[in-house]
C-alpha cells in the first residue's frame, strides 16, 4: 500500500498546484471541478481552445520566469501588449492618459487643461494610497482625464462609484505619466509604451491550460463535489471575515469565444485588445491573446 499523503491541498488551481509542486513532502491535490487550472483554465470547444478570459504571463519576479519557462519547455511567445481604448468613436492607444492624441479637441483641452491644473492632496505623492479613489484620480491626472476615463472605465469595471473605492490597488497597475508625456501624447502618438505589461508570454499552444497541467501535481478530481474542509479546520484565530461579508458587492464575469478557422490573427474587430469606458456599451473590454 503507497504512503498515506502528508499534507491535503484543496483547490487545483494555480495557488494549490504551485503548493505541491513547492511542498517538500507528499500531497494530495484535491479538486472539485474535475480539472485543474482553476481561473486559469482553457476549453476546447470544437477544436477551438478558449481560456477563461486571456490570461497573460507578467513574469516579473525572476524565479517565477525562469520556473514557468522551465515548466512549458518552450511552449512560449513572448508579445508585446497591443491594448487600445475606443471612445468619442476613436481609438486610442492604453493608457488614456498619455495618449489623448486622435480624440475630439474639446476632450483633449479638458485632459491636458484639467492635468494642469490638477488639485494636491495632503501627504506625499505617490503614496495616496489612504484616500478615495475620485480624490486620487483628480490629484493624479486632473478633471479632464478622471471625467472622460477614469471615473466611467473604473466604475464600469468595478461596479462602484469612485468615491466608494479607495485607491490603494492602483499602484503599479495605473500608469501615472508626467506632464511631458500627457502633453506630448496629446500632441501626436508616441510610441512609448507605460504600464507593467507592456510585454507578456503566452502559450503558443494549448491556451492557458498547459500551465496548470504542466506540474505533475498529484490530483483527486472530483466532478461536482467539493472536498469539505475537516471539521474545526477553520476555528479559533487566523479566521478571516466570512467573504460575503467583506465584498459585498462582487459581481461575476461572462465570456464569450470566438472562434474562426484558419491561422490565429486579428481579424475581426482590428485590434486585439481593446477597452470600452462607455457606459453605453455592455463589456468593458475584449483581448486576443
Ligand atoms: C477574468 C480574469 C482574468 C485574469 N487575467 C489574468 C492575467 O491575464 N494574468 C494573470 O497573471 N492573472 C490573471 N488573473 C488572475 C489569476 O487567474 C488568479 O490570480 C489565479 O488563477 C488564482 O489562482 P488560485 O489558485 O488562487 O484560485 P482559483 O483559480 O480560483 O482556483 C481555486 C480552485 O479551487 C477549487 N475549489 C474551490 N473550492 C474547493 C473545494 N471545497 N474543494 C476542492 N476544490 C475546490 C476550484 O474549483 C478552483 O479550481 C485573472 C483573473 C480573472 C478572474
Amino acid at each position: 500500500m503507497s504512503e498515506r499523503p502528508k499534507v491535503v491541498i484543496l483547490g487545483g488551481g494555480l495557488a494549490g498546484l504551485s503548493c505541491a509542486y513547492h511542498l517538500k513532502q507528499p500531497s494530495v491535490v484535491i479538486e472539485k471541478s474535475g480539472a485543474v487550472g482553476g481561473t486559469a483554465r482553457s476549453f476546447l470547444i470544437n477544436g477551438f481552445t478558449f481560456d477563461h478570459t486571456g490570461h497573460l504571463l507578467h513574469l516579473h519576479n525572476p524565479y517565477t520566469e525562469r520556473l514557468i519557462l522551465k515548466l512549458l519547455k518552450g511552449n512560449l511567445t513572448l508579445r508585446q501588449r497591443s491594448a487600445w481604448i475606443y471612445s468619442h468613436s476613436t481609438y486610442t492607444p492604453y493608457p488614456y492618459q498619455a495618449h489623448t492624441y486622435g480624440l475630439p479637441e474639446d476632450v483633449i483641452q479638458d485632459c491636458v487643461l484639467g492635468f494642469l491644473n490638477r488639485p494636491s492632496l495632503p501627504g506625499s505623492r505617490p503614496d495616496y494610497s489612504h484616500v478615495a479613489f475620485d480624490q486620487w484620480c483628480l490629484s493624479t491626472f486632473g478633471e479632464g482625464i478622471s471625467r472622460h476615463f477614469m471615473f466611467p472605465y473604473n466604475q464600469k469595471l468595478w461596479r462602484r462609484k469612485p468615491h466608494a473605492m479607495t485607491a490603494d490597488w492602483c499602484g503599479p497597475f495605473v500608469p501615472t505619466p508626467a506632464l511631458e508625456d500627457v502633453v506630448r501624447g496629446a500632441l501626436e502618438r508616441p510610441s512609448t509604451q507605460f504600464g507593467y505589461n507592456t510585454s507578456f508570454y503566452y502559450p503558443r499552444k494549448g491556451g492557458i491550460q498547459v500551465l496548470p497541467e504542466a506540474g505533475d501535481a498529484d490530483v483527486q478530481a472530483h466532478d461536482g463535489a467539493p472536498a469539505q474542509p475537516p471539521e474545526g479546520l477553520f476555528d479559533g484565530a487566523g479566521q478571516g471575515p466570512h467573504p460575503e461579508k467583506q465584498f459585498p458587492q462582487r459581481h461575476g464575469v461572462h465570456e464569450t469565444g470566438i472562434g474562426r478557422p484558419g491561422p490565429a490573427r486579428f481579424f475581426v474587430f482590428g485590434n486585439p485588445g481593446s477597452i470600452f469606458p462607455n457606459p453605453g456599451s455592455p463589456f468593458t473590454g475584449w483581448a486576443f491573446p
